[in-house]
Formats: structure tokens, C-alpha cells, sequence
């Protein structure tokens, strides 16, 4: 579908709406040779009202739409009034959109990655009845979704009132994996073909922590979180990640941390030995992620465990002392029914994990997946029946939501949220994504995050891929005088 726009440049707040209804179709400002599907959305000024409206032809049907704001209503400063307008075009793009399709969108216009901001912010100036009423009125976003965020803005309040202006957090990669999952899109290498890579990846990580710590101590930043993550950093053998664990502990005082997460992730590559050093070296957090307790789907997805394994998994890293540990869990999985979700779910609920994170399928270029064009009403009922039962039975057993976040090319444009038992909230998770405090990323893919004041984030980029990141270290050196430059100057 072709976007065309008259008398304004927001085609990228339409393209927005376009692909959370239509995210199976290509949809581009570009003419698409052979597809007639076109969007047209014109500005119009009469009486002093501002018109936005939308035409969308859409196999072989027109559908259209306006919306209206009066002029001396919009507001004055240059930057409020550009939001206002985008909001305009958007809402009119949904309402012809939603004829279109023939489906509604539970998050209305919110195509952020970030919805718990904006709920936040909201409750700044409303209380709980009139961020919810504005959420629904003016965002579309449906009751459900709109107490969903605002219960997770009103859990985050307190962990984002206790961050201080020297704090800071540090994410360390491991973009390894013992096989590659169908699904991921991650930029994640199977150990199997990239093995070699692995002892001076880790050479080199090491390196690059022991200057992050020489810069946190200089500058005296207070490192609160420390995630290691991945791909998976458990598929490191034994001596390499004891090697990595040592590291950090012998470069930061994890001691003083409020959190230290390993992402064991997979049930295939955890061991008793990895899981007592990570607890014997400081971690005080580790992911065991089954994302099916279904045995058929997970062996469909080259997830080389079984339901049982992942039991096994989880009991040993309660064994080793783990007061909390998250499970990661994925609706939408290509064959999973509403049945096995429901019994996934029910499976990770009697192991009381603290953690559970619920993610929708995204279906990204990168994945191995070739997701046939599906009905998209169907698709979407199915998924958001399945986020539904996992939200009820979470609630039930004393699980509030504690993050969300949203991707593009979610099934049925639907979110992720993170769940937990009060008080075992990760901060980490809160922080990053709610970009509350800088990150420093470490490791090929990692992206360090600063914070530049006024909601603005400036990102400083390692190396992509691990072969990168050994045959040029020399650029890590350089992220890290930008780190430093920038973190001086705060
Ligand atoms: S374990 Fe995670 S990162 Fe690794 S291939 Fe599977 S989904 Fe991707």
C-alpha cells in the first residue's frame, strides 16, 4: 500500500497506524509495482478548523475518514502543536484504516514503544479516572490496555523515584546461542558455526569491562544494575563463563548492586556448575525461558529441550539459591493453540517463579519464519485471548504488571509485559526501558544509552556482530571516550 500525503510531511505518523492494522502488507511512500492499495491523507482549513482527511483504497473498496480540531484550540508552542497535529493525522488514518481492515486496534493511535511514559506522564497532571479517560477519548486505546498501563506506571513510580543523578546500569552481551530458534531475530550466533569466536570474544569483553569500571570509578557513577544478556550467556562453556562472572566481580562491587541478572535462558545450556558460580560470584537474578511447555512446538522451533528440561532447569537454580528468577513465556507461537498456551501458563504458575514476562510473536525479517498472509481479525482475537488468560491467572496468583513495551510487527500489533510478585520487580527491565538512567552497553550488538535531558537519548554503538568486535576493538575505545566525554559533562 502507497502512502500519499497533501498539504502536510507527517507520512510517517500514517505509515505508523498503516502497519499496527495492516502489518502483513508492505506499506511505503513508494509506489509498489502491481499493488493498486494506496492511503491519501490531505490537510484542509475551513472556518478556522483544521481538517485531516483520510482515503484509503484497500482491495478494490474505498474507505474514508476526517478528523477536526478548531485552530485557535491547537496550541502555541511549535513543539506541543506538531504533537497535536500528529495526533490528528493519526486518528484520522485509524478511523479509515478501521473500516479498512475491519478490526479495531486494542492500543488505538499509541504505535510507541514506550506506552507506561506517556501514562506517566499523564498521571503528573490527572487522577487515576482522567488518565484513564484520556487514554481511552483521546489515544483510542481500549479499557483494558489503558488500565494495564496505568497499573504499570503506577508500580514503576516508586522504583523511577528512587533513581539518582549518578546512577547508572550495564548491560553486557553474549551473542551466542547454542542453535538458533526459529523465531529470533536477534543478532545471535549459533555456537555451533561460530565456536572459534567465542574464547576472544570473551578475551576482549573482559578488556572492555575492566575500562567501563576504570570509567564508572573515575567519574564516581553509582552502578546500580548489572544484566548480562544475549542471545544466550549461558551457552558459554563452563570456564569461559566463569571466566566472564569473575570479571565482574573482581572490576565492580556487585556487592553495592541493587540487582545482577544472568539470563540463563535456555533450559539446554544450564548446568549446577554455571548456575553456583553465577550465585557464588554475585548474580542475584537469573531467566530460565521454556516460551512453550508444548515439547511438539518447542522441537518445531530448534529449541533443542523439553518441557521436562526446563522443569529440571528451574529446579536447579532454585537449588543453587536464586530468590528470583524469571520465565519468559511467548503467545503466538506458529501452532500453539489457546489450549497449550493456557497450560504453559499453568505450568510456570506452579513453579512460583517471581518473575514471568509474556511477549507477543514478532515476525521480523530476520526470523526463519515465513509467516503465510493470515486473516488478520483471527490472528489478533487468538493472541490477545491468550495475553488475556496469562494477565487473569497472573492477577489471581499475586503477579502485578511492572513493564511494557511494544515492537513493530507484533502479532495483532499487541505488547510485551513483564509480571512480578511485589517487591521482585526487575529494575533493570524499568530502567532501560523507561530510559530513566544511562546504560553502558559492553559486547558486540550492545548499545550504550545516554541521557541528553527533555526525554532526548543519545545511543553510542558497539560492533553489531562478534567478528566485528574482534577484528576492530579499537572502536570500543573510541564508544568509550564519547562515554566519557558525555558522562563528564553531566
Ligand atoms: S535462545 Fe533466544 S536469542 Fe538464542 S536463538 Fe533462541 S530466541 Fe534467539
Amino acid at each position: 500500500m502507497q502512502i500519499k500525503t497533501a498539504g502536510h510531511d507527517e507520512s510517517y505518523s500514517v505509515y505508523t497506524v498503516l502497519k499496527s492494522f495492516f502489518w502483513f502488507e508492505t506499506v511505503s511512500e513508494k509506489p509498489a509495482c502491481g499493488d493498486p492499495d494506496e492511503c491519501v491523507s490531505t490537510k484542509r482549513q475551513e472556518n478556522g478548523i483544521l481538517y485531516i482527511d483520510t482515503e484509503i483504497s484497500y482491495k478494490g473498496s474505498t474507505y474514508r475518514a476526517s478528523s477536526e480540531r478548531r485552530e485557535d484550540d491547537m496550541p502555541a508552542d511549535t513543539l506541543s502543536y506538531k504533537r497535536a497535529f500528529k495526533d490528528l493525522v493519526k486518528k484520522s488514518a485509524y478511523e479509515a484504516s478501521k473500516s479498512a481492515a475491519g478490526a479495531d486496534l486494542k492500543w488505538g493511535i499509541l504505535t510507541g514503544i514506550r506506552p507506561a511514559k506517556l501514562a506517566r506522564d499523564l498521571r503528573k497532571s490527572n487522577d487515576y479516572d482522567g488518565a484513564l479517560k484520556t487514554l481511552m477519548d483521546d489515544y483510542y486505546v481500549s479499557r483494558e490496555k489503558s488500565e494495564l498501563i496505568l497499573k504499570v506506571s503506577d508500580v514503576q513510580s516508586a522504583i523511577i523515584d528512587g533513581v539518582g543523578c549518578k546512577d547508572i546500569s550495564l548491560y553486557i552481551s553474549i551473542p551466542f546461542c547454542v542453535s538458533r530458534c526459529s523465531y529470533c531475530s536477534f543478532v545471535s550466533h549459533s555456537i555451533e558455526k561460530a565456536g572459534n569466536l567465542v574464547h576472544p570474544y570473551v578475551s576482549l569483553l573482559i578488556r572492555e569491562l575492566l575500562e567501563l569500571s576504570s570509567l564508572i570509578s573515575s567519574l564516581s557513577l553509582n552502578l546500580r544494575s548489572i544484566y548480562i544478556g544475549g542471545g544466550t550467556p549461558t551457552s558459554l562453556d563452563e570456564n569461559e563463563l566463569l571466566r566472564l562472572l569473575s570479571c565482574v566481580y573482581d572490576s565492580f562491587d556487585v556487592s553495592k548492586l541493587s540487582e545482577y541478572t544472568l539470563e540463563a535462558g535456555r533450559a539446554d545450556t544450564i548446568t549446577k556448575k554455571k548456575l553456583s558460580d553465577a550465585k557464588a560470584l554475585g548474580v542475584t537474578r537469573v531467566s530460565v525461558n521454556p516460551q512453550t511447555t508444548n515439547d511438539e512446538i518447542l522441537k518445531k522451533l530448534g529449541r533443542r529441550h523439553t518441557r521436562e528440561d526446563f522443569f529440571g532447569a528451574f529446579y536447579l537454580a532454585r537449588e543453587a539459591g536464586f530468590k528470583c528468577i524469571n520465565t519468559d513465556v511467548i503467545a503466538g507461537l506458529p501452532g500453539e493453540s489457546q489450549e497449550s498456551f493456557m497450560r504453559t501458563v499453568d505450568d510456570i504458575l506452579t513453579l512460583e517463579p517471581e518473575n514471568v514476562t509474556v511477549h507477543t510473536l514478532s515476525v521480523k525479517r530476520g526470523s526463519n519464519l515465513n509467516y503465510d498472509r493470515v486473516d488478520m481479525t483471527r490472528e489478533f482475537e487468538r493472541v490477545n485471548g491468550m495475553l488475556s488468560y496469562a494477565s487473569e491467572r497472573l492477577s489471581e496468583n499475586g503477579y502485578l504488571p511492572y513493564y511494557l513495551y511494544r515492537q513493530k510487527s507484533t502479532l495483532g500489533n499487541l505488547e510485551n509485559t513483564g509480571y512480578s510478585k511485589p517487591g521482585f520487580e526487575s529494575l533493570y527491565n524499568v530502567y532501560m526501558m523507561e530510559e530513566v538512567m544511562p546504560v553502558l552497553g559492553a559486547g558486540a550488538g550492545a548499545v550504550s544509552k545516554l541521557l541528553c535531558g527533555g526525554g532526548r537519548i543519545e545511543r553510542v554503538f558497539n560492533y553489531k556482530y562478534p567478528y566485528e568486535y574482534i577484528d576492530d576493538f579499537s572502536k570500543v575505545k573510541r564508544n568509550h571516550e564519547k562515554l566519557e566525554a558525555f558522562l563528564n559533562k553531566k
